[in-house]
């Protein structure tokens, strides 16, 4: 196959260009570094399968040639990002779905959307389900993300009823791993940071918030059976080991040896209380259960940013 990613210099679409390309296909990547980076792909350089297209994906967008498949992954995607670029992230929400899923009518290509769990809010159902239609402030901080991703929702599944295009739609949970931006905010690459640096870890809040994190290959491993799969309706992925965000410090200061604690800080406004996927979907429909446990993940995440920040 020939796949379109945007978003291919991101965090998770850097992995899907690897995970692509690793498996037979050719893959063209856009992305115009705006959270992205030129490290997350400088290994694909002189690969002849990989093509990368420095762009906005809100312009127009022209790809030369065949696609079979459209992997729509471009969009600041930490609190602190779409915090930073609040209007970027509705125009890619808005603008770069609508111009990405053009691409995919015009090469009669299949369309998959990197949906969030943001489309939940600040859930009142435990664990969240597919068919839970959330509780999300349009108009706090967070509105920017949770919104624009509802719209880009909307606007696939209108595609595929007016077009009888075919679509996926992935609500993804908390993900980590390898080319986590260090400085985007998110609570893996900043405690790990931390713990590197030997400062205590910024807990938010009183830490009883929860999450539940995916190691990033599991993730890209359940992306590829979706798009596989005929599940036109939205499919949560995510690891559903739940914990809070006080017990999740303590394990990273234990697992890098770092003996200066925690401190508590602000929480952010909207920031969800609880946040756990209900993965029955995935795994009756497509077979899929994360693998990687969370000490694995967090090993393989922490000797990442270790050799990064010696650089
Ligand atoms: N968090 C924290 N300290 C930090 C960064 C984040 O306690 O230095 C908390 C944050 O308030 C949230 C959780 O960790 O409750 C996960 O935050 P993240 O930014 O990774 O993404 P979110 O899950 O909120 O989208």
């Amino acid at each position: 196959m020939r796949i379109f990613i945007t978003g291919g210099a991101g965090f998770i679409g850097s992995h899907l260009c690897d995970y692509f390309l690793a498996h037979g296909n050719h893959v063209v990547a856009m992305d115009n570094f705006i959270t992205g980076s030129p490290d997350n792909i400088a290994h694909l350089k002189n690969n002849a399968q990989f093509e990368f297209i420095k762009q906005d994906v809100t312009t127009f967008i022209n790809v030369p040639g065949p696609i079979d498949a459209v992997l729509h992954f471009a969009s600041p995607a930490s609190p602190k990002s779409y915090l930073d670029f609040p209007i970027q992230t509705m125009k890619v929400g808005a603008l770069g779905t609508h111009n990405a899923l053009g691409v995919a009518r015009a090469k009669k290509a299949r369309f998959l959307l990197a949906s969030t769990s943001e489309v939940y809010g600040d859930p009142l159902e435990h664990p969240q389900k597919e068919s839970y239609w959330g509780n999300v402030n349009p108009i706090g901080p967070r509105g920017v993300y949770d919104e624009a991703k509802r719209f880009a929702e909307a606007l696939t599944l209108a595609y595929h009823r007016e077009h009888g295009m075919e679509t996926r739609i992935v609500r993804i949970f908390n993900t980590y791993g390898p080319r986590n931006a260090l400085d985007d905010g998110r609570v893996v690459p900043n405690f790990v940071g931390q713990a590197l640096r030997g400062e205590p870890l910024t807990v938010h809040g009183d830490g009883s918030q929860t999450r539940s994190f995916c190691y990033v290959s599991d993730l890209v491993r359940g992306i590829a059976q979706l798009l596989k799969s005929d599940e036109e309706l939205p499919v949560n992925l995510g690891n559903p080991n739940e914990l809070t965000i006080k017990l999740f410090a303590e394990r990273i200061n234990a697992l890098t040896e770092n003996q200066a604690g925690i401190i508590f800080t602000n929480r952010p406004v909207d920031d969800p209380s609880r946040r756990n996927p209900d993965i029955t979907k995935a795994r009756t429909r497509l077979g899929w259960e994360p693998q990687v446990s969370l000490d694995d993940g967090l090993r393989e995440t922490i000797a990442y940013f270790r050799a990064r920040m010696k650089r």
